[in-house]
Parts: C-alpha cells; structure tokens; sequence
C-alpha cells in the first residue's frame, strides 16, 4: 500500500526545523493525555497533542488478510469506474455516522443485501467521519466525536478507525469523505473509494491529497452546479504533485505523489437544482469529452438532486435506472443517504436511534426496495 498522502517524503524528517516542533508536542504528550503547548506564533493559540497516523495504525491494526481485502476492493472499484467492470457502483449509507451500533447494524444489513444483487451491484458502505459545513455545525464524529462540542480528536481518530475496522472485517468495501487533507493518513488503508466533496472540489491541497491515494476518488460538482471544477480536479489528480504534507509518523515533509488515474466525476446537482436529467448528464459528457476524459459519471440521489428531500432519493434513482436502460453506457455508479430508519434529527439528549444527525436519510426499509428495483431494472 502507498501512503495515503504520497510515496515518500524527501528530507530526512529530523532535518525539519518544523518537525522538531512537531515532535517536541507529541514527545512530551506521553500517553496522548490533553497536554495543551502555547505555539507562541503561527496559527492557533495552543496545540494538543494528537496520535500519529503511524501510532494509531500500529495499535488499531489491520491484519495482512484485511489489507489485501482493501486492495482487491480499491482494485474492483478502479476496474468499475474505467469500465472494465459493468456492474453498477452503489455508495450507500448514512449521511455521517454519530454512533457506532447503529453503523454497524447498518453494515450486517448492507452486507446481506450486497450479496444478493453482486451480479450487478457492488455495494459500498459511505463511512463519513468529517463533515463540511456551509457555515457551523458537528464537523463529524473524527472531529467531535461526544457530539458536545468537546472537540476531543484523538477519540475521534481512535473510534473511526475501529469502526472502519469492524466494518471492513464483515468483508464490506467502504467509502469515505476526505476533508481535511491530513486526515485520510489514519484510515487509507481501510477506504476504498474517495469523495472530494461540492465544497473543496475546487481547493488545491484536495486534488493534491487525491492524486496520493489508491482509491478511487470521485470529485463532486461544485455548489454552483459548474462541471468544470471537477473536471479540473480530475486533470490535476491525475497528475504527479510535490506538496507540504505529514509523514505517517507525523512530521512534517515534502510529498510526493505518483498522480491517481481513478478520478470521476459525481453530479449532486447545484445553484439549488437537481443535474441527473437527461439533458444535464449529456452536458457533463460533454464537458468530459472536451477536457479530453473518460465519460465516467456517478450521480447522487441526494443533495440538490433530492432538494434534501430523502423521499425523493427512491424517483432520481429510478430515473438513472431507466436512463441506463435506454443506452446510457457513461454512468458508473450512484451514491444514496441512507439510515436505519428515516428522517434527520438534531444532536440531543434523547436521540433516535438509526436516524441522521446531519442530512435526512431514507430509512434501510426504502432503501433495500430501491436497490431491488434498480437490480432488477438493470436485467
Ligand atoms: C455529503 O455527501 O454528505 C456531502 C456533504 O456532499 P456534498 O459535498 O455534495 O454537499
Ligand atoms: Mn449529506
């Protein structure tokens, strides 16, 4: 397995002036304990201490066997969006997980679907652990992990990471959001399929990020519904890049990555208006073939192409569903929010369980009749 962010780091990582900061704060955080450090300058007026990808890979560690089951899933999902694979990609799952039980009764259950209608589906589970906000809110159980604005982040990492782990062992592929850039060290060789999302599709250090890992990486339309920021992503993924980063063991360096050939485009729709339709998707192949790219496309039933109403998930999928029976041979996947059960609640004292703390999801109940429908669709 590459490094999640690149294959290597060029200066010796002692030889930094600014990894010796770095390692003075996590050498004298002992056990990972809140030793706060004042940073004096730069940003932020103090710094807690947090466990190094490579800390937390050794003590949340995934076997050989599972390594390579992530491989073969990154492989399988690489070979869907070049289409050397038919099958059609389901990322499917909650909007963000917020609680460990229902994520996993959420992955048995996904599992058993998933071995139903693997002759023409390959269903994968959305494990997203950080969350862009459009202004403030829960940024994700990575982040804040009690959902009481604690912040507590090495509990985040840890209970993410344990997850992905628990999830993985049932043999399920997974999918992550990867928002901050240095994040998606602590889990990349758990994640086999990327989503740069609407927010940052357009952001410089996420293409370089992207263009450092294995996966797959889908790049969604930006919030203005323009295709072209994704495309751009795509291009510049592709591509080798040299970059400021962090090595596993959590010093500071130059990294530099091979360039990421499974970058794809994902429509959400935009400017407040869904973009499945017939008509937006030949638009999109079109700004595909003019970038000089594959027309790949995979579509999200939600967001703006659900106007965050989850009932309408099941009608824009039954939608692609007839579009690929009429011939559309460019879209490869579809993305779905979904729960255990229905609706969005707000982070209280009394929480339902199984229902999304961020976007409205369909309940597992609507979304198993939906992905029956479109396996049959798809004879
Ligand atoms: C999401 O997938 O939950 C999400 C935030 O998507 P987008 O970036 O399209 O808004
Ligand atoms: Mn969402």
């Amino acid at each position: 397995m590459t490094n999640a962010t690149g294959t290597a780091l060029t200066h010796s990582e002692a030889a930094s002036g600014s990894a010796d900061v770095i390692d003075s704060i996590v050498s004298t955080s002992g056990n990972m304990s809140k030793l706060d450090v004042e940073t004096g300058t730069g940003i932020g007026t103090k710094i807690e201490a947090l466990s190094s990808p490579a800390t937390i890979k050794e003590q949340l560690f995934a076997s050989p066997n599972l390594l390579l089951q992530v491989q073969q899933h990154q492989q399988m999902i690489n070979r869907i969006v070049k289409g050397e694979d038919s099958r059609l990609m389901v990322i499917m799952g909650p909007c963000s997980i917020h609680d460990v039980a229902s994520a996993i009764d959420y992955g048995r259950r996904l599992k058993r679907l998933s071995e139903s209608v693997s002759d023409r589906l390959c269903l994968v589970m959305r494990c997203y652990f950080e969350k862009p906000r459009t202004t403030v809110g829960w940024k994700g159980m990575l982040h804040d992990p009690s959902l009481d604005g604690s912040d507590d982040m090495e509990k985040g990492v840890r209970l993410s990471r344990t997850l992905l782990l628990e999830l993985a062992g049932m043999g399920l592929p997974l999918a992550t959001e990867a928002l901050n850039p240095l994040a998606v060290s602590y889990f990349d060789d758990l994640i086999s399929w990327v989503a740069i999302g609407a927010r940052t599709t357009e952001s410089q250090p996420h293409r370089e990020m992207a263009s450092g890992l294995s996966a797959a990486v889908g790049f969604k339309n930006a919030t203005d519904g323009s295709f072209n920021t994704a495309t751009h992503s795509i291009k510049s993924a592709a591509h080798p890049h040299a970059f400021m980063g962090m090595s596993e063991q959590g010093n500071i360096g130059v990294v530099r990555t091979k360039g990421n050939s499974g970058g794809h485009l994902v429509l959400r729709g935009g400017n407040g208006q869904p973009n499945y339709d017939t008509l937006n998707i030949a638009r999109c192949q079109h700004a595909l073939r003019d970038a000089g790219l594959n027309e790949r496309i995979m579509i999200d039933c939600s967001h703006e192409n659900s106007g965050k109403d989850h009932l309408k998930q099941a009608s824009v999928l039954a939608d692609i569903a007839e579009q690929i029976r009429s011939g559309n041979s460019s879209i490869i996947g579809v993305m779905l929010e979904s729960h255990i059960n229905e609706h969005r609640q707000n982070i209280s004292s009394d929480m339902e369980y199984g229902v999304s703390i961020t976007d409205a999801c369909m309940s597992w109940e609507q979304t198993e009749r939906s992905i029956k429908e479109i396996y049959k669709a798809l004879k």
